[in-house]
């Protein structure tokens, strides 16, 4: 079973959205776990502090090496990364989800105030994780925002195992454009090529759309792109095979 655990001063956050919908009926069914660690617990002093005025002067307040320590090592890690949310870190993809997605887990500490003290990222070997060019004023959506995109890959949470396949950006592509029924809108068509039943040419005009999309809005993407070739269309396959169903 995937397994999620998040230190936080904020444990009641969870499971916020990810006990609803996809990620919450996959909970349900076992097929993922979800544990929090207030990191409060693990304070020493009687006001239960976890922050302390930072080294140098400045604004605002510093999570403790001590306290976080003491939290991370209650956690059996059993081989998951330790992740720290981190406005800083390398930043999440989809190949980086996918990756964590086939492994065992993750542990993910969620900062608070100004951050948390330099020194327990290598003594604990903490990888920084970031969600994207923004500050958060904590980890915990960030948090909720990497197992949500882990969970939905998790085998057997989506309905058709295909479905995480051929989405955004699994090969340095944004989606095309999809439609569906009532085929006439506001005198907006459906594609005529949706409509066709042709699979092969369905599956080159969405590459082909994908592929505009990419170069308009995405020449970070573009520019790290690979043409894969199209899959085999089930027209293809059944080739050759006497009676085989076109549809
Ligand atoms: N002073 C810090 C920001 C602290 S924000 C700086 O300038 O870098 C407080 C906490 O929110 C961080 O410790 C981190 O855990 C979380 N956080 C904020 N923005 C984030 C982001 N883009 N990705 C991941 N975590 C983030």
């Amino acid at each position: 079973m995937w397994r999620a655990t998040v230190l936080t001063i904020f444990p009641e956050l969870f499971p916020g959205p990810l006990g609803a919908s996809l990620a919450g009926k996959a909970y349900a069914n076992g097929l993922w776990s979800l544990e929090t660690l207030d990191i409060r617990d693990f304070a020493t002093d009687r006001h239960r502090s976890v922050d302390d005025t930072p080294a140098g002067g400045g604004p605002g307040m510093i999570m403790r090496a001590d306290v976080l320590g003491q939290a991370i090592d209650a956690v059996a890690d059993g081989g998951r990364p330790r992740l720290l949310m981190s406005p800083r870190g390398r930043p999440l993809n989809q190949a980086w989800v996918r990756e964590l997605a086939q492994g065992p887990g993750v542990v993910a500490v969620c900062g608070r105030f100004e951050g948390v003290d330099e020194r327990i990222i290598a003594a604990r070997g903490l990888v920084e994780v970031s969600i994207g060019d923004y500050v958060l004023a904590g980890g915990e959506l960030a948090a909720m925002v990497l197992i949500d995109a882990c969970v939905r890959l998790i085998p057997g949470v989506m309905g058709k195992v295909s479905s995480g396949e051929d989405e955004s950006f699994s090969a340095n592509l944004i989606e095309y454009p999809q439609f569906t029924r009532p085929q006439m809108w506001e005198g907006l068509a459906i594609p005529e090529v949706l409509m066709s039943g042709d699979h092969g040419k369905v599956e080159a005009w969405r590459r082909a759309e994908a592929e505009r999309l990419t170069r308009e809005r995405r020449p970070d993407l573009w520019a790290a792109y690979r043409p894969a070739p199209l899959p085999r269309t089930r027209t293809e396959v059944g080739r050759g095979k006497k009676g085989s169903p076109k549809r």
